[in-house]
């Protein structure tokens, strides 16, 4: 059975690259049937904030990476100082009460003799326990370490990179590497993918596992997200939070998507829902070259889920972001949903965000403040005022305002004057929306109903006369 993990530190808010990392590990255990969870490691105190855990939890919910537990580190300090005290009893860890002053001193005394600063064992032999502060430190056994990488193959540390490094501090927490290490084995985790700043880590959690003579589980070091420039990826490049992209109006097929395809691959398919992701990944197609960010790429993967989710979806996605629009432009007419939901499936084909959505929504719900002073120029020229005159008289008779007699109206029109349609289609979209660009101008005034489509016109046609 495999369980995986998610083992985000809450010292900031959830980044695509933590995404990313939580989406493999989900993958790697769903497509087995089997555990993901979630491990907060909060136990820097100063550096761990509750926003930043909400941030996460919400981010993953947002998402779709449900975790089946979700584990605090900070709830757990007893169960790191039992095992700390084992190694002590042990003999492979001793307490260190060496001050900050003599270590200063010590590693100054190595970098003059040009060596690398490390802890010098002054502690090793210490057998009574002293009142005084301490941290412990384990001692680092004299053999190279050695694992195995599930992309890179065998990864060789020497052991002399390293010291009698600490395990537990002063205050009585635990080092990041050693919670990491005693919760990663009582969580039952068998697979760990995490990007591959962490291979040094991984070396000192390999020394930890043999000393608490623990099951190793399977490594997997993954690129980190690079920007276009090759540099660790950032704001810098275009780069936001998880939940910052919410808020923008991607939608979260999008994100996924984006993600599971940067630094992944199955053949050169391109689309692939949360469902086929799981039903396809293996970590042999992962890839070892730099994964790197494309923004142009997320947002053309998010124009597409726009356009192809069910409309059901996308209306209720973009529920908020029209809500949010109302606010901002005061709109207090009720709008039913029907209506709101057909107005919907005529702009998500050609638009970016959500946001952007509702944004080419507008018109359905309050009539255009200005017109296109170039639209109005080039397409509202003097003989087109009759035209329009001619079919806000000949739609005002239609009794079904639908978009065949809708167009039968406007045939008939560009037939008699010799006419391409956009000749008439153009002024009337002008009237409808105040630009040279929307959706199909039938199911536009379809939509926009009878009364409200001929007043827009007829709007129009008394603003050209003036
Ligand atoms: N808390 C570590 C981090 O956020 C966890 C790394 C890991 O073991 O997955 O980088």
């Amino acid at each position: 059975m495999i369980r995986t993990r998610f083992a985000p530190s809450p010292t900031g808010n959830l980044h695509l690259g933590g995404l990313r990392t939580a989406l493999f590990n989900f993958l790697l255990a769903k497509h087995e049937g089997g555990d993901f969870l979630l491990r907060i490691e909060d136990t820097d105190r100063i550096r761990s904030k509750r926003e930043f855990t909400e941030d996460i939890m919400e981010s993953l919910r947002w998402t779709g990476l449900m975790p089946d537990k979700t584990v605090f580190q900070s709830h757990r300090l007893n169960v790191y100082k039992r095992y700390a005290e084992k190694l002590i009893a042990e003999g492979k860890a001793y307490r260190c009460y060496c001050t900050k002053e003599r270590l200063n001193k010590v590693k100054e005394e190595q970098r003059k003799r040009g060596e690398k600063p490390h802890y010098d064992g002054h502690c090793r032999n210490i057998k009574q326990i002293l009142d005084k502060p301490f941290v412990v430190r384990i001692k680092l056994p004299q053999e190279d370490i050695v694992f195995e990488d599930g992309l890179r193959g065998n990864i060789r540390f020497r052991y002399s990179e390293f010291d009698d490094f600490i395990i537990m501090k002063s205050d009585g927490s635990p080092m990041y590497n050693f919670a990491n290490v005693v919760d990663d084995f009582e969580m039952g985790i068998t697979h760990v993918v995490r990007g591959d700043d962490h291979l040094t880590n991984t070396a000192k959690q390999i020394v930890l596992y043999r000393l608490l003579n623990l099951k190793v589980p399977q490594f997997i070091h993954i690129p980190l997200i690079m920007g276009e420039d090759k540099s660790r990826l950032s704001k810098r490049h275009g780069a936001k939070s998880v939940l910052e992209y919410r808020d923008e109006g991607y939608v979260r097929e999008a994100l996924i998507n984006y993600l599971a395809r940067l630094g992944w691959s199955y053949g050169d398919k391109e689309i692939f829902s949360l469902k086929e992701l799981i039903e396809y990944f293996d970590i042999k197609h992962l890839h070892l070259s730099p994964a790197i960010f494309n923004p142009g790429k997320l947002l053309w993967l998010n124009e597409y889920y726009l356009r192809t989710l069910p409309l059901e979806k996308i209306y209720i996605y973009s529920k908020p972001f029209i809500e949010r629009l109302f606010l901002e432009e005061n709109i207090k007419q009720r709008f039913s949903e029907a209506y709101i939901k057909k107005a919907v499936d005529t702009v998500r084909v050609r638009t970016q965000t959500l946001k952007t959505l509702a944004r080419d929504m507008l018109f359905y719900f309050k009539p255009p403040q200005e017109y296109e002073e170039k639209g109005v120029k080039k397409y509202c020229k003097k003989e087109v005022l009759s035209i329009l005159e001619e079919l806000y008289e000949n739609l005002g008779y239609l009794e079904s305002f639908d978009v065949e007699s809708i167009k039968g109206v406007f045939d008939k029109i560009t037939k008699r004057y010799d006419l391409k349609l956009i000749k008439v289609a153009q002024p009337v979209r002008i009237a409808l929306t105040g630009k040279t660009i929307s959706p199909g101008i039938f199911e536009m005034l379809e939509i926009l109903g009878k009364n409200e489509a001929l007043s827009r016109i007829k709007r129009l046609i008394e603003y050209l006369k003036a």
